[in-house]
């Protein structure tokens, strides 16, 4: 008689809820942060023609080098850093998690942040430190100094811009974090391109930082790339949990040739960063909206009645992300990524209707 899954399946997986991605056909697609923009025209041909080319029968380069010294160049990564490619840079949460995952290694992220954090830990069978941030989504550095001298995490995740609020921590309090660690701390700048501030210029002068990005929100979240940047002492072991050849040959020749076109790359974020700025204002004006500040593609606001305007807005065909219920301080909170200047509209213009009907 076979066991059943109660048997075979760990009590901490069984209880997890999948990662759940909402149908999102035909819907003005505002939930997951993506790049609204597709590629220009002759860049779609010039990539066509690699795919074509592409040898598809052989194993892709297991050490990416020419996509290294690409996002090397693209990203200003120190030369005397090192650099790990994962598969969007959850894979590189996974490789890091997995390498310390000791019997009895912690975990430490902030609350509320990008959940992967916690939930691969999970998976890995770690503990995961949660410690909550201050009422306006700030640090609280010595709760942090507290819990990470208790706990003496292996790995401290900070997200920066932090996920789903959208604001840059204190970049002092991540320094004290830093020098208060015991082990490595990932600056997770997968927002980079929206954002004012930078930990990578960091890695010189902190051999315990790690900083992490990802192309995912830049326009090619389709290809799966995400990047780790720090000291070899640290990466050479992290890559022995990678699988072999976890960047396929499509992404690599994909991603090298889009990084080619830096112009385009930044054009694409600044009008990102023009449009946050006039739907953050159209929220500002909207009576019981209340938007956080916000360095990345995003604006997590809070409402007064955010499952039923989460709702209206479905009807609408507008999709966002409902975060009530997620965390107790996000409380009647929704998140919208910033479309395009047409799709924003559409969404403040039901947004406005939903909250008129509240
Ligand atoms: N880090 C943060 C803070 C994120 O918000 C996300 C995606 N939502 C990721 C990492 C993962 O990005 P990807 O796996 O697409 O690189």
């Amino acid at each position: 008689m076979s066991k059943r899954p109660e048997e075979i399946i760990r009590d901490e997986i069984r209880a997890l809820a999948a990662y759940h991605v909402p149908e999102s056909g035909g819907m003005v697609k505002l939930d997951a942060m993506e790049n609204p923009y597709r590629l220009p025209a002759d860049l779609q041909v010039e990539i066509a023609h690699l795919a074509e080319t592409a040898a598809l029968n052989r194993y892709p380069d297991p050490a990416a080098a020419r996509l290294k010294s690409r996002l090397r160049e693209a990203m200003q990564i120190p030369a005397d850093a090192d650099v790990l490619l994962g598969n969007g840079s959850d894979e590189i949460i996974q490789m890091l998690i997995m390498a310390a995952a000791r019997p009895g290694t912690a975990v430490l992220g902030v609350e509320p942040s990008f959940v992967m954090f916690r939930m691969i830990a999970t998976f890995c069978g770690v503990r995961f430190v949660g410690v909550e941030l201050t009422a306006d989504f700030m640090l609280d550095v010595e709760r942090m100094l507290a819990e990470i001298a208790r706990h003496q995490p292996a790995l401290i995740f900070l997200a920066y811009p932090n996920n789903p609020t959208g604001n840059l921590f204190d970049a002092d309090a991540v320094r004290r974090i830093m020098e208060a660690a015991p082990g490595l701390v990932v600056v997770d700048e997968a927002y980079h391109a929206f954002a004012d501030a930078t930990f990578m210029p960091r890695l010189v002068d902190h051999p315990n930082l790690l900083v992490m990005r990802t192309l995912s929100k830049l326009g090619l979240a389709g290809l799966r790339l995400g990047i780790l940047c720090g000291r070899k002492a640290w990466l050479e072991h992290v890559d022995k949990v990678r699988l072999p050849y976890n960047i396929n040959v499509l992404t690599q020749l994909i991603a090298e040739k889009v990084l080619q076109h830096g112009d385009l790359l930044r054009q694409q974020a600044a009008a990102i960063k023009a449009e946050r700025a006039r739907v953050f204002n159209g929220l500002q004006n909207m009576p019981g909206i209340r938007p956080c500040p916000t360095q990345a593609n995003f604006i997590l606001f809070r409402t007064t009645a955010a499952n039923r305007i989460f709702d209206r807005l479905k009807q609408r065909g507008i999709l966002i992300k409902n975060l009530h219920g997620a965390h107790p301080a996000l409380a009647e909170c929704l998140r919208a990524t910033i479309g395009t200047p047409e799709e924003n509209t559409r969404f403040l213009d039901a947004l406005k209707d939903a909250v008129n009907a509240a």
